[in-house]
């Protein structure tokens, strides 16, 4: 297979070519658009000044601690149910757009007490909002354990469903690093709860300079010994300490990964812990001098999982597509590469074997496609 030298090509390539994404966070996939609009409503009701909070969501290239500034100004805009359920529904739409067939979306269940928000009814929110889901087939799992989509049950006459992409959702609760034990513990036992809806695992995230590693330990070892998944945001900050408790944790996937020394990543290596590589995040937050010096290509070239990720697409102003061609471009990787490194990712889900299932024959079938079309691309 020769490289793709066509720039281009392989923009338009990486866009068609089926995607998983794993690490996207809600309230950093909003749209610009979406929130320009929900800051002009809350700015005409007078909750905030619109004009102050304008260049803060246009601005670009945000450093870390403007993120977390920014990110309190989102849930100041997204406190409220219905536009919790309005966001979900437009994120899975902007992925399932530019083809990605499976979405595990996480996000930080929310307390509101103004606003009648439990991290219950935030939730509820959530699912109403992928209930909502109609320009797509958005499937995810309902009460009785089924797999529930906008266009259940799937009929072969329906040319509205088979016209419509699909896209399978699964959910990861977010732990916030500024949480206390027992709101950590609250989470879990949500996501214990809630995985007839689709929730398929915890996450630890927020702020990396706030909160200690024992505070969430407990609730990450119940979520453990229920069986529920655990991903942690590891090594975004150069800590030491947290980074070896977190890899003595054994968690199913890390985030990130931009401070790991050389013996935590033997660590990592002996247990082939995946990593959510997030490049462009990491070069927005000044994680690294270079994109060239990106660990990702020790990682490729090791042959450790790994699996490319936005984190924020409304943040970080990215696409999942556009994090392929960065690796594509950046790394000289070709398209049967790009294509294998996509696929690599379906062992890495939360989801259970049946969907796994489902998300290799969406692979297989995109390469019957192509190899009818193009008999010489196998060779
Ligand atoms: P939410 O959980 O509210 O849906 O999504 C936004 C939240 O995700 C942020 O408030 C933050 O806690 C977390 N988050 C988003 N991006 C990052 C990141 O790059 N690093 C860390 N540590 N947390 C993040």
């Amino acid at each position: 297979m020769e490289k793709c030298t066509n720039l281009a090509e392989m923009k338009e390539w990486c866009r068609a070519i089926p995607k998983i994404e794993l690490h996207a966070h809600l309230n950093g996939c909003i749209r610009d658009s979406t929130l320009l609009e929900l800051a002009k409503l809350l700015g005409e009701k007078g909750v905030i000044i619109f004009a102050d909070v304008e260049h803060v969501i246009r601005k670009c290239g945000r450093s870390l601690t403007e993120c977390f500034q920014l990110f309190d100004l989102f849930h100041i805009l997204a406190t409220d149910h219905e536009t919790i359920s309005r966001i979900t529904k437009e994120v899975v739409e902007d992925f399932a757009a530019e083809e990605v067939v499976y979405l595990e979306l996480r996000t930080t269940p929310k307390n509101n007490e103004a606003k009648g928000m439990t991290k219950r009814s935030y939730m509820k929110a959530v699912i109403n909002g992928l209930r909502s889901v109609d320009t797509v087939d958005a499937s995810f799992i309902n009460l009785n354990g089924k797999t529930e989509s906008f266009c259940e049950p799937m009929q072969k006459s329906c040319t509205t469903c088979m016209e419509k992409k699909k896209i399978y959702v699964r959910l990861l609760l977010s732990i916030d690093r500024r949480e206390t034990t027992a709101a950590a513990m609250e989470t879990v036992c949500l996501a214990l709860e809630m995985r007839e809806f689709g929730v398929v695992g915890i996450d630890l995230s927020g702020n990396p300079v706030v909160g200690e590693w024992d505070t969430f330990l407990p609730a990450l070892k119940y979520a453990k010994e229920q069986g529920l998944p655990v991903t942690l945001h590891c090594g975004e900050v150069s800590n030491k300490m947290e980074i070896q408790a977190m890899l003595n944790f054994s968690p199913d996937r890390i985030g990130h990964a931009c401070f790991l020394d050389e013996d935590d990543w033997e660590k990592a290596r002996l247990s082939q812990i995946p990593v959510e590589i997030c490049l462009t995040s990491n070069l927005r937050t000044q994680r690294l001098s270079s994109i060239h010096v990106h660990h990702f290509a020790n990682l490729y070239n090791a042959n450790h999982p790994l699996v490319l990720c936005t984190d924020d697409t409304g943040l970080f102003s990215t696409s999942l597509s556009n994090e392929y061609y960065l690796a594509a471009e950046t790394f000289g990787l070709d398209k049967k590469d790009m294509l294998q490194l996509g696929a690599n990712a379906i062992e890495f889900v939360f989801a259970d074997s049946e969907v796994k299932k489902a998300i290799r024959e969406i692979f297989r079938a995109f390469e019957r496609r192509l190899t009818d079309e193009f008999p010489s691309w196998k060779s």
